[in-house]
């Protein structure tokens, strides 16, 4: 499978690595606004390729994206001094006016796989943007989120992530909603599986495994300026779900459509194969999450209303 990347920075970049690594698609192009920054990356990546799996790494122009089935936008602008994150957005929403619309003209019927943040809204924006059909657009939203919190949760029980299965829904961001009330542990809920391995989720456990997901972002930020080996790790996961035609029911970001959340993108657990998210599901939550996923989608909402 042919795979474009309109953005090569560093999540660009390291989606791209992280498919080259695992063998997920066939021939990957790297697109961006920085030519040298593109063809640098994409023969550093192809470097890596005889250790690895089989398959082209180039970088091109958006006419090379033809015949792309994904497509993933990971460009952007950084924040300017004093800026604030409105005014940030707003010159991010002009670059991906720009992004979208070429893609489209070049690869009508790619899948376009959203990175750059803040996530849900550029998702929204490039739904808009592109008019694709809404499982056709698909933002990254809290698949990291989701993937962090089976990893903090499984190493308190000293068990698999793989086999903890737990989502964050909604916003891929500070008003992201942990679903503890239906993690389950192999067949297991999470209480009794936690008593049978004498593992208690205390509160407190629960209240440092809540930070250490959603603070992690920052974390790793105050430490070396941003980050990229998880979230390009999670794009590649998705692209995979999508070559595979996997059915994979993965938390990622759309135009929801249940409880009712309507007319925002926001994360919850969707069932994502060849054609995109084919469907989404309605999370089984208790109250205080259910609140809590409508605040996160109000609040993205209000954020694209802010837009204008
Ligand atoms: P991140 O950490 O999110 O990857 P970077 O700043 O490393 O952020 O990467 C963003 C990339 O997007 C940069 O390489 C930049 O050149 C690219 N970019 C910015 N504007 C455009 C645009 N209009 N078209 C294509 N690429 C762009």
């Amino acid at each position: 499978m042919k795979i474009g990347i309109v953005g090569a920075g560093m999540v660009g970049s390291a989606a791209a690595f992280a498919m080259a690594m695992r063998g997920i698609g066939t021939r990957i192009t790297l697109v961006d606004l920085d030519e040298a920054r593109a063809r640098a990356e994409a023969e550093d990546i192809a470097h890596a390729v005889p250790f690895a799996h089989q398959m082209r790494v180039e970088a091109g122009h958006y006419a090379n994206l033809q015949g792309a089935e994904v497509v993933i936008l990971a460009a952007g602008v950084s924040q300017r001094p004093g800026e604030t994150r409105l005014e940030l957005l707003s010159r991010n929403c002009l670059v991906f006016q720009e992004v979208v619309s070429r893609v489209m003209e070049v690869a009508p019927g790619a899948i376009l796989l959203v990175a750059s943040n803040p996530v849900d809204i550029m998702g929204q924006i490039t739904q808009e943007i592109s008019g694709l059909p809404p499982g056709r657009v698909i933002g990254s939203g809290t698949i990291l989120d989701t993937a962090r919190f089976r990893s903090l949760l499984g190493r308190h029980l000293g068990i698999a992530p793989g086999s903890v299965h737990g989502y964050v829904l909604g916003e891929h961001g500070d008003s992201e909603v942990l679903a503890w009330s239906n993690v389950c542990v192999g067949s297991l809920q999470l209480a009794d599986f936690a008593a049978q391995i004498g593992a208690a989720v205390t509160a407190d456990v629960r209240t440092r495994i809540d930070a250490g997901v959603r603070r992690a972002a920052y974390t790793i930020i105050e430490g070396k300026g941003a980050t990229w080996y998880g979230i390009g790790a999670g794009l590649a996961r998705i692209v995979e779900a999508i070559e595979t035609d996997e059915q994979a029911v993965l938390s990622v970001s759309c135009m929801s459509d249940v409880l009712d959340i309507q007319g925002v993108a926001c994360s919850l657990p969707r069932v994502v194969g060849r054609a995109g998210v084919v469907a989404e599901l309605v999370p089984n939550l208790n109250a205080e999450e259910k609140a809590g996923l409508r605040a996160s989608a109000a609040l993205l909402k209000a954020a694209v209303e802010g837009l204008g």
